[in-house]
């Protein structure tokens, strides 16, 4: 089995025919039967329409010349719609739904020649840090199969990190594309709220969620966003910004970028690994001839608190079209349920109200289950103003405090933090308390609250063994300074070539 490794070998190889995109996926596809089994990192594979979709590529190879990833085998997170293919978002609720259309970026991915193999695993709903919160089973990180990968793309991450696949797309509302890129050890990023199409992307908190590409290298994530970004007139948040070339950007010079490092933030709760390995990568990047300067973000530690207020709060509305009557699932009628059931075709109300309790009792899972209350809780008459219109004013402060930083005099272009406080735990370890899980999200949430862009890629190991990640967030829609700044960190290092033990 030749394991795929970067996007752009794969494409050249398919432009050259020295392989057929055939075999290129063949592989990809043999490598999900060899892996799967351990990672549990996908929900779906489609076999036969990915290889139909390859003999396509190989039938035509003029049309698809110049096709940015002609041949490139890719999963999707299982959020994301995909017409015909079940797409689950890892729930009980859409167990058996199979969306009559293609989330825009799947399409977008497609029309580019990428070959979608399967679907990948997440946690239900996009909602945990963990992916213990699939109703399919946790995903199991690469690295170490008795390790949480991260969440909620945790199977789209482990999936690129086994070399399985060298692109996934997965999204992110509170860090769930960079955590796990970081914990697995590869690349993920997370656009500008508005650089790309959610049409397709099960919602979860609409004033939060992107999608964005996670990959082997920056490289390969700096085509792919070009391939997904850009205006969509089927979703009114894209902005009509025009897409750069970001590969241009990656020019490896750095010299006089200015990266503002948040030293106060990181006093507390990071562990000492984390720590050194994010530090030395500060020293990487400035002896590349980047400039370091201490920024203060004051808000930044009422993140969490906002985030959990104004996610929950969105997930809840988000959620309430899962009643059994429009979508697949519906609670099967136990024996109350007959006379019920019989009531409700009457157009009896307590019945119906019976069915949508029973069926959402059923369906969803209990994080699930916890956010929609929470997020009912804190809309609530006599809460709202409490809860959810606090949070939104405290997020205003966390994005002035951002915006300080960057347009200041002397702004910095970038701001520095570890993706996770921690590496990947231990499967189990925090799933009885909710309160340490969504503490794994501190340096992510702030850039969906801002809608800035950040990315995560890889800095070193913990314990020799554990992948690290360093984040860096961008001034909106500056995209090209975040993938230079990490590519040119890429050159001088070399974790993004290790491998698992699995791969
Ligand atoms: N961990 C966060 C949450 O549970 C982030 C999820 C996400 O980004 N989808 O909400």
């Amino acid at each position: 089995m030749d394991s795929p490794q970067v996007v752009a070998d794969i494409r050249e190889a398919v432009r050259s025919r020295a392989r057929s995109a055939t075999d290129v996926c063949r592989d990809a596809l043999a490598r999900v039967a060899a892996l799967n089994p351990a990672l549990n990192a996908f929900n779906t594979v489609v076999t036969d329409r990915a290889i139909a979709r390859a003999e396509a590529i190989d039938r035509d190879p003029d049309r698809w010349r110049d096709a940015p990833l002609a041949g490139v085998p890719v999963a999707i997170k299982d959020n994301l719609c995909t017409r015909g293919v079940r797409t689950t978002a890892s729930s009980r609720m859409l167990e058996h739904y199979s969306p009559p259309y293609d989330a825009t970026t799947v399409a977008r991915l497609e029309s580019a020649g990428a070959i979608v193999i399967g679907k990948t695993n997440c946690d239900e709903f996009a909602m945990g840090s963990s992916n213990e919160n699939s109703a399919f089973g946790p995903v199991r990180n690469p690295w170490a199969l008795d390790r949480i990968p991260g969440g909620t793309s945790g199977g789209s991450a482990a999936a690129v990190a086994a070399r399985i696949i060298p692109l996934a797309l997965g999204s992110d509302t509170g860090g769930s594309i960079r955590q796990p890129s970081a914990m697995c050890g590869v690349v993920g990023l997370k656009p500008t709220y508005g650089r790309v199409s959610r049409y397709g992307l099960i919602a979860h908190a609409s004033s939060l969620d992107q999608v964005g590409p996670i990959a082997t290298r920056v490289r390969d994530a700096a085509v792919a966003l070009g391939v997904i970004a850009g205006g969509d007139g089927a979703d009114a948040t894209t902005a009509s910004e025009a897409v750069p070339d970001y590969g241009s950007a990656l020019t490896g010079n750095v010299r006089g970028t200015r990266i503002g490092v948040p030293r106060r933030l990181l006093e507390q709760g990071v562990d000492p690994d984390v720590a050194r390995a994010f530090f030395a990568a500060l020293d990487v990047l400035a002896s590349r001839g980047a400039t370091l300067t201490d920024v203060e973000l004051p808000h930044a530690r009422y993140a969490i608190p906002v985030y959990y207020l104004v996610s929950t709060a969105e997930a809840s509305s988000n959620l309430a079209r899962y009643d059994g009557v429009r979508y697949g699932f519906r609670a099967k009628g136990s024996r109350e349920d007959g006379p019920a059931r019989a009531a409700r075709a009457d157009g009896d109300e307590a019945s119906l109200q019976a069915m949508y309790g029973r069926t959402r009792a059923c369906g969803f899972g209990p994080e699930v289950k916890r956010r929609i209350m929470l997020g009912t809780y804190v809309l609530s008459a006599g809460y709202y103003d409490a809860y959810y219109l606090k949070a939104q004013q405290v997020r205003t402060l966390i994005l002035r405090d951002y915006e300080q930083a960057f347009d200041c005099e002397r702004g910095v272009d970038a701001i520095a933090m570890p993706t996770s406080p921690v590496p990947a735990f231990k499967i189990g370890e925090r799933v009885d308390d909710p309160l340490q899980m969504y503490l794994a999200d501190v340096f992510t949430v702030s850039a969906n609250l801002t809608g800035l862009p950040a990315i995560s890629v890889p800095c070193g190991f913990s314990a020799g063994t554990l992948p690290i990640g360093l984040q860096l967030t961008g001034r909106r829609f500056d995209e090209p300074s975040l993938l230079r700044l990490a590519d040119a960190y890429e050159r001088d290092t070399e974790w993004w070539k290790q491998q698992p033990p699995i791969a």
